[in-house]
């Protein structure tokens, strides 16, 4: 498929017509929702007003003139559908010309607006979905017996803070924290001396579930309205003192980054392939989390680039530290959602799950620092500095797209975050 915005056509483009991701931007003094397309944003507000291409349904109305993607997402599957149809339809460029003319006049570029969060997020959960990351982390710690264990039985997570989530651009402040240095015989209050990045894949809850009633698992991804990508930056120092026995806590909440535009399962229908094969040695899972589904993962690729304060005033561009991909995972995006529901729990409308950290089995797919303490040598940046932990003015971006022989490349845009310094304590 081609579309009449050129720019959507060119190769590399995260944003062709097979894509059409939702945001929410402001642009001119208005927050509006918005679909991606080339280098342009689409103002579904304007479409909506001015019966573009034709008037949608009064529900599909009200809900693309919202400021956040919630209503859309309550709406489900039987909205989205009809609603991606025709953005397709009007964006192709065998539209007719007198259509093109008339959306033309919603198209604003890209670089011109601000984007924001997608959605006003009410519940953030984040799991443990990685094998591949709960066996080297469970190593640092237990190097014969990594993996506790409940880990094959049981997707591990824990709330996570949705107040501290921002989105893609917005600085990060480094936390102070409680930390107990191995040096001193006593905790001591004090900045953060290793805050961590995690490269994670965010999934927002479409339509919810009643309070007291599961989700089950064949029913699970028509609850989803799509994918995004996640930064649950981390504080090792201040998380290693206080997880136990509740898991983490302030080591997280001081920050959550979220790229602004949300792909949609429609679009990644023709990436999606089978799970990861369990090991013969794994135990059979538990008949609610059994997913007969043969296409349960989704092939994406993950990235996450770093740039220091150092390379940028030099020029130097940022360097790849992991290549990973979602389909590694241990559980489904269906089975998170089916197992946080399972309990009765509800979920609603612009909630976000996360996977967890998302890391492959070979080195260079590490998905956050903590991971590559395994390795030799700390990283060596191009500059011949070194990390083990993010310094101030370090940048993390992280990048996701999905590509496959015969299929357009399709990409989830950026999700950056550039470390501030800590204030006085
Ligand atoms: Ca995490």
């Amino acid at each position: 498929m081609k579309s009449w915005v050129e720019s959507a056509n060119l190769p590399g483009c995260d944003f062709p017509l097979e894509n059409l991701p939702y945001g929410v931007f402001s642009h001119a003094g208005s927050r509006r929702i918005g679909v991606a397309i080339g280098d342009q944003v689409l103002d579904l507000r304007g479409c909506a007003d001015g019966g573009v291409p034709k008037a949608l349904s009064p529900e599909l109305t009200a809900a693309c003139s919202q400021d956040t993607l919630n209503s859309l997402m309550a709406l489900g599957g039987g909205a989205w559908s009809p609603l991606r149809r025709d953005l397709t339809a009007i964006l192709n460029s065998n539209a007719e010309a007198r259509i093109q003319q008339k959306v033309k006049q919603h198209l604003i570029p890209m670089r011109e607006v601000e984007m924001q969060l997608p959605a006003q997020i009410g519940d953030y959960t984040d799991f443990y979905a990685s094998i591949h990351h709960a066996t080297r982390v469970g190593k640092l710690f237990r190097p014969d017996n990594p993996l506790l264990p409940n880990y094959k039985y049981v997707p591990i997570g824990y709330h996570g803070r949705a107040s501290s989530m921002v989105v893609s651009g917005t600085d990060v402040r480094r936390p102070s924290g409680q930390t107990k240095p191995a040096t001193t015989a006593e905790p001591v209050f004090s900045p953060s001396r290793s805050v961590d990045y995690e490269l994670e894949i965010g999934i927002f809850v479409g339509p919810g579930n009643a309070l007291g009633k599961p989700v089950p698992i064949a029913e699970a991804e028509e609850h989803i309205f799509g994918l995004c990508l996640v930064n649950d930056w981390s504080a090792r120092d201040i998380q290693s003192w206080e997880y136990q026995p509740l898991g983490p806590f302030l080591a997280k909440s001081f920050a959550t980054t979220i790229s602004p535009w949300v792909v949609t399962l429609d679009a990644l229908k023709p990436y999606r392939v089978a799970a990861a094969e369990r090991s013969k040695e794994d135990p059979s899972l538990l008949s609610y989390l059994a997913q007969g589904d043969s296409l349960a993962a989704v092939d994406v690729t993950v990235e996450v680039f770093l740039q220091s304060q150092h390379m940028r005033e030099r020029g130097i561009g940022a360097v790849r530290l992991s290549r990973g991909n979602l389909r590694d995972l241990y559980w489904s995006v269906a089975q998170l959602l089916t197992h946080h529901a399972s309990n009765g729990c509800n979920l609603r409308p612009g909630d976000l799950l996360a996977t967890g950290t998302i890391s492959g089995p070979e080195e260079q797919s590490e998905g956050c620092l903590l991971e590559m303490k395994h390795r030799s040598s700390p990283i060596t940046l191009p500059a011949g500095e070194t990390r083990t932990f993010l310094q101030d003015g370090d940048e993390v971006t992280l990048r996701a797209y999905c590509e496959r022989p015969g299929l357009p490349r399709i990409g989830f845009g950026e999700c950056v975050g550039r470390i501030l310094p800590a204030l006085a304590t």
